[in-house]
């Protein structure tokens, strides 16, 4: 098969089928399959993905040629878990030689995918994002934050993409299957796919829709969350295997600046003693509380380190690397 097409959704009931004659129009000459996602409709979408998969040509019924479109498949989760998990499990679903993921809400163009699917076969790409140049979307609450967070997000995983999380996508089927998308790093796909090795990342401007149906499921929190998802991926790409190198170095660090201000406090104190000086007592002075400051912390940073050790000493992927080839 050539297409997967996974479909994470989410209360898009009147969307769905629309989407599929859409996507059914846009990629005649490919074989392909549609994998919904439901994840935990309370607004009969499902009802609608079962309806598709019933239609004619999925149940060998005669149909005329030009209106059998992909094979549709479903997966319904028992409650909402959030878009991450619905790639999730798309991704371990699907079969097609080319994995394509896009909303279910009419806002991107299927028309986009022969184009992506040609620049992962001919131009050797692992991974096509989009590029929602043309963003219909409110102004003041997704576009701008949207700009500053990419930027960011350029910055910290050396991704020269403009819409990291552009919801339509294409990549190779080797790359979902050696990445794991979890909690809400749907996200961040293109930075998880470096991490495992797979660093051909390009980009393809693409259209963009109004919202027809329905509402937008993520509000301004997106943008606190995603900043500190960024952040722990960051850190787990650099120490997540290595926890102390970071734990230690900034222990290390406080500790000494703790011990040289201690030294410093008693030396003074000492000098100024045998001196006959007038001397302040240790504890009346603000640097004391500093120095233990620091030392308390640098401590801690420490401890810190080994119990990071420990947890990535039992981590399943410990040992768990990328193989291109074996001769
Ligand atoms: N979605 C989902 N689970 C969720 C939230 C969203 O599967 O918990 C789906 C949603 O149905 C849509 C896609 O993720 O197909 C993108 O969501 P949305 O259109 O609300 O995001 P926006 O376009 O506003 O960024
Ligand atoms: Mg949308």
């Amino acid at each position: 098969m050539d297409l997967s097409i996974i479909i994470p959704l989410y209360n898009e009931a009147e969307s769905l089928p629309e989407l599929k004659a859409w996507i059914d129009r846009s990629l005649q000459g490919f074989t392909y399959e549609l994998i919904f996602v439901d994840d935990g409709s309370t607004d009969g979408s499902w009802a609608v993905v079962q309806e598709m998969a019933g239609q004619a040509g999925h149940d060998g019924k005669a149909v005329p040629p030009d209106l059998i479109g992909g094979l549709v498949r479903g997966i319904r989760f028992r409650r909402n878990y959030g878009k991450s998990a619905a790639l999730y499990e798309g991704f371990a679903a699907a079969q097609g030689d080319i994995v394509i993921t896009m909303d279910a809400d009419l806002q991107d163009s299927p028309e986009e995918i022969p184009e992506m699917v040609r620049m992962i076969r001919e131009e050797g790409y692992d991974l096509v994002s989009g590029w929602k140049q043309h963003r219909k979307d409110n102004a003041l609450t997704k576009n701008l934050p949207s700009k500053l967070y990419n930027w960011t997000a350029r910055k910290v995983t050396g991704i020269k993409l403009h819409d990291m999380n552009c919801g339509l996508k294409a990549y190779r089927q080797e790359v979902v299957k050696n990445i794991e998308v979890y909690g809400e790093m749907h996200r961040y796909i293109p930075y998880l796919a470096k991490n495992a090795g797979f660093g051909i990342i390009g980009e393809k401007p693409v259209h963009h829709q109004k919202r027809k149906y329905g509402v937008s499921k993520f509000g301004l929190d997106r943008f606190v969350h995603g900043f500190l998802d960024l952040m722990s991926l960051w850190f787990l790409s650099r120490f997540g295997g290595k926890p102390m190198h970071f734990f230690g170095t900034s222990g290390i660090l406080m500790f000494l600046v703790g011990f040289v201000m201690t030294v410093w406090i008693i030396a003074a104190k000492l000098v100024h003693q045998a001196q006959g000086l007038k001397f302040r007592a240790v504890t009346d002075q603000p640097l004391f509380y500093l120095a233990l400051l620091a030392v308390v912390l640098g401590v801690m940073l420490f401890l810190a380190g080994f119990l990071g050790e420990m947890i990535a000493r039992s981590a399943p992927e410990r040992n768990r690397y990328q193989v291109k080839e074996r001769l």
